[in-house]
């Protein structure tokens, strides 16, 4: 339950009411969220009379959400989350397409990727410095050097950065070098992580747990969303099933389920989703099909010498093939894309 208060309640009036809410056993959190005021009620007494609640001073509305998760819920909010970076709108009808190798590698490597993307009106680049690999003795990221990279890159492009914070203790460097921060499959149910990125303003893109169920990604959304941050992007990025022959699998019915439950945009990361390069183009399709609001997508200047994640990185010339059918499905779809809007002003 969420009890939206009078945005002319005064603080003696706030007080009042939370010490009545004491009194009577209520647990709740307080918060200022878009210039709105509200209390989300997450333990009730036993008997309580809704009505004597609503006749309360300073209540201005109360909204019976039934999920667990609340702020993230369309109950709470049913018009679409939409937010602006840096110029470039997310969510609503808009569609995003981030793009990028795995890591970024050098500087030559990051260079020739961020004129690639600048080329064809892409707005977003990705790659990760700070790198969640399954063996330690793998390539881990150029870190703080590979942050500086690919902000220097993506300044020389006109380019929105996006990547990965693996931990708290990296939340104010990366977000000095980022536009979006990007929390991983392994990082969704890092509970601690999520709450702190919930007190920051930078937009949070929040990648499904590879064994999450859809509930649980979203009350990891709660998480940001309740700390006051409330520019967060979900992104499907594959579940583990009893397949093995595909590295992850998928979930296509997550784009019209999300749509189902909640307001917030939910991209498509057809990459991760599948592992594999030759089912890249078709699963990006399929996800816009499915009313995904956005693409990540992987593509290296020479895969085949990618230090993490070649198999499912696209070559440059699959990646433009993409765009013209991309373009014409998005289109179809009443949406916008960001980089035909570019492409209209240049
Ligand atoms: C990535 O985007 O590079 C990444 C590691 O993704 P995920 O967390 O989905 O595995
Ligand atoms: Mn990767």
């Amino acid at each position: 339950m969420i009890f939206l208060l009078n945005n002319t309640i005064t603080p003696t009036e706030l007080n009042d009411l939370k010490n009545l809410l004491d009194d009577k056993n209520f647990r709740y959190r307080h918060l200022l969220l878009n210039l709105k005021q509200v209390l989300i009620i997450y333990k009730f007494p036993q008997n309580f009379d809704i009505q004597s609640i609503a006749e309360l001073q300073g209540v201005a509305k109360i909204i019976d959400v039934k999920e667990p998760y609340k702020l993230a819920s369309k109950q709470w909010q049913n018009n679409p989350t939409q937010f602006d970076v840096n110029g470039v709108s997310i969510g609503g009808n808009s569609f995003n397409m981030i793009a990028g190798p795995c890591s970024v590698e050098n500087e030559d490597q990051i260079f020739q990727i961020a004129e690639f993307l600048h080329k064809h009106h892409i707005r977003f680049i990705r790659g990760g410095a700070y790198k969640p690999r399954t063996s330690p003795y793998a390539f881990q990221g150029l870190k703080k050097e590979g942050l500086k990279l690919l902000r220097k890159a993506a300044d020389a492009y006109n380019l929105n950065v996006v990547t990965e914070v693996m931990d708290v203790s990296l939340i104010d460097e990366v977000s000095e070098y980022s536009d979006i921060m990007q929390v991983g499959s392994r990082n969704m149910s890092n509970f601690y992580l999520l709450s702190h990125l919930g007190k920051i303003k930078k937009p949070i893109l929040l990648k499904r747990g590879m064994a999450a169920k859809i509930p649980e990604w979203l009350m990891a959304a709660e998480y940001v969303l309740s700390g006051g941050n409330e520019k967060v992007i979900l992104c499907e990025r594959g579940i583990r099933t009893f397949d093995d022959t595909v590295r992850n699998t998928l979930d296509i019915a997550a784009f019209p389920i999300i749509k189902e439950l909640s307001h917030l945009p939910v991209f498509s990361d057809p990459s991760h989703g599948t592992g594999n390069r030759d089912r890249v183009i078709p699963m990006a399709l399929a996800s816009v099909a499915a009313g995904c609001d956005g693409l990540m997508i992987e593509v290296h200047p020479n895969p085949e010498n990618a230090m993490s994640d070649g198999p499912q990185s696209l070559y440059p010339h699959q990646f433009e093939s993409l765009l013209p059918t991309l373009k014409t499905m998005v289109q179809s779809m009443g949406r916008v894309m960001d980089c035909e809007v570019e492409g209209q002003l240049i």
